[in-house]
């Protein structure tokens, strides 16, 4: 772990090992953080942020050690896409990917803290109104296992370009890419205790940041029942939070889409990262007319997917990230099962040969769902794509947002003009027309009802990490005249 600027064990000297979800095997073995550790670093943090000029540091230099941080991750680029598939299983290309956005939002944010930021207002005379932003203070950043690497970068950039201090923890399976983040964090120059990595279990380690009343802010990504646990813990200081949550989005297909496109787009929405992504296109929805054709397409593509090691890059699909995790997705397959879907496509584990040892499911499709089923409303978080018909606009939107959630959700249909109506019409935040899945680092994520609170990325992205300060100024100092006590 790096605290206040050291590498350290433990304090209580627990470790815990780290796999490989595809072989099983034991790849790296590190510090479990507990209580005392994350007093530490909050302490740390709170020190370089109360008493050091760290939050008065020029944007300029801000930026310029992101653009250094983000220079030197560029450079071990290749070294971070095998690790990182290697501890979270996700294809090599997938993670080549990751590396390449997490480089490229240290530099939007770079970029970003030196642009104009404050707002003057024209009031009456002889007052001048200023607004100005300042950064919150020390904050807690917990992440999932899903995106490693790149929800660090989402979490750490906009943080360290505000002039905050931060505890960042990273998910208890998947530290390795966070581990080696904080290397660079060393080397680039941040002054010690800016920025700190506890590792350790989340009941304990981040749960004590959601709690301690020596954080300012929290901000948290995973899922929605830990969210809600988080903003419960956070109550007791009222410190400010931001929680990117679970989703179980639509995908919605009309007839008149781009049929090739829409079929490899619902592959893509559901099987990327093993559908262990936040806003997979889980549920597809498709238009009456082309169902059976299309479902058809659709399982004659997924079964031919090429599961497999990441690291062997031929593999178009990887492990799940770990044996309970497995467990997990195969019973909601049953789930499935037995609430009457029809299973399409896979639905079991795959053990033969190199599968042996990794947990691996096959791409799984049910069809002839109902809304009320359980695999309809909850998140699988695994790959298996549940499809939902639809006769007409109207039932495809009902449908779509019949769900707790609202993060994400796409729509395929070469008419203009209908593709808005329905977009404007979903409730989620993050929308794609024609495609599904592109984020980019300028716009904001996040979701609409229990998918979560605020935004990342983007500038909304750096306001989640500035208190926003008005100052009025009287430019004729002189009495009020309000009294008349002479
Ligand atoms: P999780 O909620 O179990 O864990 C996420 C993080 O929270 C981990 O670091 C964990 O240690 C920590 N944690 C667990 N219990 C805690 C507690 N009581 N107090 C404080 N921290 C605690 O989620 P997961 O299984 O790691 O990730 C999958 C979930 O993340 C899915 O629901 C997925 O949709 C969600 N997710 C959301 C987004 C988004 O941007 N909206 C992105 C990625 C993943």
């Amino acid at each position: 772990m790096y605290i206040g600027g050291q590498w350290v064990e433990a304090e209580e000297g627990n470790c815990r090992e780290v796999c490989n979800p595809a072989t099983g095997e034991v790849i790296a073995v590190v510090a479990e953080g507990g209580i005392n550790d994350v007093r530490h670093a909050i302490m740390e943090a709170r020190r370089v942020f109360d008493e050091t000029d760290w939050p008065d540091t020029p944007p300029v230099e801000r930026a310029r050690l992101l653009n250094k941080l983000a220079d030197k991750l560029e450079e071990r680029a290749e070294e971070f896409a095998v690790l990182e598939t290697m501890n979270c299983g996700k294809p090599l290309r997938e993670s080549r990917f990751d590396v390449n956005d997490a480089v490229n939002c240290f530099r939007y944010y770079a970029g970003l803290i030196n642009k104009p930021l404050g707002q003057t207002y024209q009031v009456s005379d002889p007052m001048m109104t200023m607004v100005v932003r300042e950064p919150i203070g020390v904050c807690g950043q917990i992440v999932p296992w899903n995106y490693p690497l790149l929800m660090a970068a989402w979490k750490l950039a906009p943080c360290l370009a505000g002039g905050n201090t931060t505890v960042f923890k990273p998910a208890e399976v998947t530290p390795l890419s966070a581990i080696k983040l904080f290397e660079i964090i060393e080397e680039v120059g941040f002054p010690p205790g800016a920025a700190n990595l506890v590792l350790g279990a989340g009941p304990v380690v981040g749960h004590e940041l959601a709690a301690s009343h020596l954080v300012d802010k929290v901000a948290f990504t995973g899922g929605t029942v830990t969210g809600r646990s988080i903003m419960q813990a956070a109550s007791g200081n009222l410190k400010k939070i931001s929680l990117e949550l679970g989703g179980k989005s639509p995908n919605i297909v009309f007839a008149d889409a781009d049929f090739d496109a829409a079929v490899e787009f619902a592959m893509f929405a559901i099987f990327a990262n093993q559908g262990q992504v936040c806003s997979a296109g889980s549920r597809l929805l498709v238009e009456d007319s082309i169902h059976d054709k299309f479902i058809s397409a659709l399982i004659e593509r997924s079964r031919k997917i090429r599961v497999g090691n990441g690291l062997d890059e031929n593999t178009e699909m990887g492990p799940l990230i770990s044996f309970q995790h497995m467990q997990k997705v195969l019973q909601y397959i049953e789930v499935g099962r037995a609430e009457g879907a029809t299973l399409a496509l896979g639905g079991s584990r795959l053990t033969e040969g190199a599968y042996a040892d990794g947990n691996f499911v096959a791409p799984t499709i049910f069809t002839d769902t109902t809304p009320d089923m359980r695999i309809v409303q909850e998140e699988i978080f695994g790959p298996v794509l549940v499809v939902q018909r639809f006769r007409d606009e109207e039932e495809a939107v009902r449908l779509a947002n019949d769900t707790i959630y609202g993060l994400a959700g796409g729509v395929f249909t070469q008419d203009g003009a209908k593709a808005m109506r329905v977009i404007r019409k979903l409730r989620a935040g993050i929308t794609w027309i024609n495609t599904y899945h592109p984020t980019y680092n300028e716009a904001p994520w996040g979701g609409y009802k229990q998918s979560g609170i605020g935004r990342e990325l983007g500038t909304f992205g750096l306001d989640a990490y500035t208190e926003i300060k008005q100052i009025n100024v009287n430019l004729q100092p002189g009495p009020l005249g309000w009294y008349n006590n002479d």
